[in-house]
């Protein structure tokens, strides 16, 4: 009997204990670029709305929800904000049309989705879950992205949500200044998270509207997985902003925990040296990234990045430069 006793014992409790010793975190941010002309009070706007996020995610990791509910939820809340390149944000193409990029990463079985290129989708975040939970493949594109959000009852909103005055003048400035092939990254606010649950579980979210007068079709990092968005538990959890072309060619991501798994790097000194790296390329922009020990890192190589953190082990810090 006691026997039975302490084997029933020990199968409850060493779970728990090993639970209890789980570092839990979530890292956030809102872009990387040039914050020179960012007013105070869109800067208190900013930080608001990021502090308030922020908390609102890490009572979710607290109250054992997962890190995929944590990230979705927090790329979804900054996706319906028009203070972020994201979702209703989103900034202009070259035809004066919203094209949205997103993708979301389990990193428990690498289970991801992502869509590219979509209209007319409220929480492009959302639909990226959904393509990795619903359907056999990872990511959907432009029009069968749309059949599948309206087959799925996602939200579906008229561009007139997407329209902003200041986002025309960026793209008008931007037709003025360039010549017709050059896209410009003038404008902040690509949107993306990581987290790690009290189960160990890793995940990273992205989300953009990509680089004004980017061509009509053109595809950044945000939804590449690998290049905008990596989680690998055990390893580390990823989201990007920046040049997308040179975050694709450098699968920088991933290079992050690639370098933690095979070179013992620290999440600090792996995602540092990367950026360093990349500004050395005149490649610009910057990363979050969460290890699992839910350590986070957040370096960039711009002027100021939108970002934030919280774990279980550090009080939540909100920060632009
Ligand atoms: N990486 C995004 C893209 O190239 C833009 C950004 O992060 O600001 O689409």
């Amino acid at each position: 009997m006691q026997i039975k006793c302490l084997i029933i014992a020990t199968y409850f409790l060493i779970p728990q204990l090993i639970m209890a010793d789980q570092n839990f975190g979530i890292a956030v941010h809102g872009g990387a670029g040039v914050m020179k002309n960012l007013s105070e009070e869109r800067r208190t706007k900013i930080e608001e709305k990021v502090n308030e996020t922020l908390t609102k995610a890490y009572k979710i990791l607290n109250d054992g929800g997962t890190s995929m509910d944590a990230v979705e939820f927090v790329v979804s809340e900054f996706e319906d904000s028009p203070l972020f390149n994201a979702g209703k944000g989103s900034v202009y193409n070259s035809n004066e049309v919203q094209e949205m990029d997103a993708s979301i990463m389990n990193g428990k079985d690498r289970s991801a989705g992502a869509v590219a290129s979509v209209r007319n989708v409220k929480n492009p975040i959302k639909l990226a879950r959904k393509v990795s939970e619903l359907t056999e493949h990872i990511m959907l594109v432009g029009d069968g992205a749309y059949e599948f959000a309206k087959n799925i009852g996602e939200t579906i909103v008229d561009s007139d949500y997407f329209y902003s005055e200041k986002n025309l003048k960026r793209l008008r400035k931007a037709k003025d200044k360039l010549v017709s092939s050059n896209i410009i990254h003038d404008k902040i606010g690509t949107v993306g998270a990581v987290a790690i649950d009290k189960n160990g579980n890793i995940a990273a979210a992205t989300s953009t509207g990509g680089m004004t007068n980017k061509m009509p079709g053109r595809v950044g990092d945000s939804p590449i997985i690998g290049s905008g968005t990596w989680a690998q538990n055990g390893v580390c959890g990823v989201s990007t902003t920046g040049h997308g072309e040179f975050f694709i060619k450098y699968q920088v991501a991933r290079e992050v925990c690639a370098r933690m798994e095979y070179m013992n790097k620290s999440i600090s000194d792996s995602s540092e040296e990367i950026l360093m790296e990349l500004k050395d390329i005149n490649a610009y922009g910057g990363l979050i990234a969460i290890d699992s020990e839910a350590n986070i890192s957040m370096p960039f190589n711009t002027h100021g990045m939108i970002r934030g953190s919280v774990s279980n082990k550090t009080n939540i810090n909100v920060a632009i430069y």
